[in-house]
């Protein structure tokens, strides 16, 4: 489909029914599941994950069973990492906001010409970099468009201006050039990779990222979430996730929720990870992200997730995921994000005293001091980290060469920033 045609296609009225039938569906049950809950909840054995039919009953809990889901994952979390949420002070690169799929819920992409579209030169991404460094960030997030130039002849033309023949080609030269010239740590997120692709970027960077969303194909269907965006096809992203655990890449996935799926498609989701990250070992993060509503996209009428669903979804996040680290963003859930806490989160994944959320610009991110206050009102001590997890960090420092010589200098003894401050 041509982009022209697309945007004809999102202003057709019936096209997310789909979306508004799922979420009739997925409301907490409020009376007939409580035993179901509490049998589920009675079964939970310390650090042992729990069972597809027990997410089941506990995803659908009701509100008098939600405080019991809470204090258990918020003792699982305890016993995994007992006593300190953490984050990552990074800045935000966005490579390019060209982008061949056309998600339903986005406004980071742009077409060619477009207001706002853009591609970043080399001396942007370093003066980027480099200015984060000042302010004590680590990371360097690399967030794009999926293979623009496949759709776009503007990109291929771009492209070829800079020296570089597809936008992975140009992507793996930024993040050595950031982990040359600067002391910020790559973490790029640049949509499906191939088995080649992946080693290529390990090279120069210690962790990546592709959220796997849902699991469920239907959202590709016409007036679906992801009607039009070929790369989100479930099946293509699991195998990204699975080429990169083949090869011991640590690894950031995720869900989003909110999008038109069920809640057993959270759990689908979540289990599809937890499968991956047995047999490879390498996923590193998993995000609990909640679709937000902006302006002008088109499931602009959508519901949003309520605050009681992403409380249940990470839950049960961390109770099938025990021994993971589960993130979700704070500036996603304003004004009540240090409730998050109390559903079991260990991080709140990556904040920037610089650069804003490019994905979601009108969510500013909280002050660095304000989250600091808020985690430990909920009985936490704030961390910085790297955008690799500490556990993950003596496979890659062991290796020789400037992505391993990188990380020993950005590391301290427990594996979180050297940098250290009060927030
Ligand atoms: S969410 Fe990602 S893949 Fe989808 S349109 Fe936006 S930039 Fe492209």
């Amino acid at each position: 489909m041509t982009p022209a045609a697309n945007r004809l296609h999102y202003h057709a009225p019936p096209l997310y029914h789909s979306i508004h039938v799922a979420f009739t569906s997925i409301t907490p049950v409020t009376s007939g599941s409580r035993s179901a809950c509490a049998s589920a909840l009675a079964s939970v054995r310390p650090g042992l994950p729990i069972s597809r039919e027990e997410a089941v009953h506990l995803i659908r809990c009701s509100d008098d069973d939600l405080p019991e889901l809470l204090a258990t994952a918020r003792a699982a979390k305890e016993r995994f990492k007992p006593g300190v949420i953490t984050y990552s002070r990074k800045v935000f690169l966005p490579l390019t906001n060209l982008c061949r799929d056309y998600c339903g819920y986005c406004t980071f992409r742009r077409d060619p010409g477009d207001p706002g579209a853009h591609t970043m030169t080399s001396d942007e991404v370093l003066s980027v970099a480099r200015a984060g460094e000042k302010l004590g960030c680590t990371e360097a997030l690399f967030s794009l468009g999926d293979k623009p130039e496949l759709l776009f002849p503007e990109m291929r033309e771009t492209l070829r201006h800079l020296g570089y023949k597809s936008t992975l080609h140009y992507l793996e030269a930024m993040c050595e050039l950031v982990l040359r010239e600067t002391s910020l740590l790559p973490h790029p997120n640049p949509g499906l990779l191939s088995a080649e692709w992946i080693a290529r970027l390990a090279a120069v960077s210690p962790s990546m990222g592709l959220m796997l969303e849902t699991t469920n194909a239907a959202l590709l269907a016409p007036g679906a979430a992801h009607d039009n965006a070929p790369d989100k096809l479930p099946a293509k992203r699991l195998r990204t996730i699975e080429d990169a655990g083949k090869q011991s890449v640590p690894f950031t996935t995720g869900l989003l929720i909110g999008i038109g799926e069920s809640l057993q498609d959270r759990v689908d989701t979540l289990l599809a990870i937890r499968d991956l990250h047995d047999r490879y070992g390498h996923i590193q993060e998993v995000i609990v992200q909640n679709f937000r509503v902006k302006p002008a996209i088109p499931m602009a009428n959508c519901p949003e997730p309520t605050r009681g669903q992403m409380l249940r979804t990470i839950a049960v996040s961390r109770l099938l995921l025990p021994n993971v680290n589960i993130q979700a963003p704070p500036n996603l859930s304003a004004p009540y994000y240090g409730d998050l806490v109390d559903a079991g989160i260990n991080d709140w994944g990556g904040i920037s005293p610089l650069t804003p959320d490019f994905i979601n610009p009108e969510k500013p991110w909280p002050h660095l001091e304000q989250l600091r206050l808020r985690t430990e009102a909920k009985g936490f001590a704030l961390r910085q980290r790297l955008p690799v997890y500490p556990e993950f960090l003596p496979a890659l420092a062991a290796k020789p060469g400037l992505l391993s010589d990188k990380l020993r200098a950005a590391a301290d003894d427990h594996g979180l920033a050297r940098i250290l401050r009060a927030a």
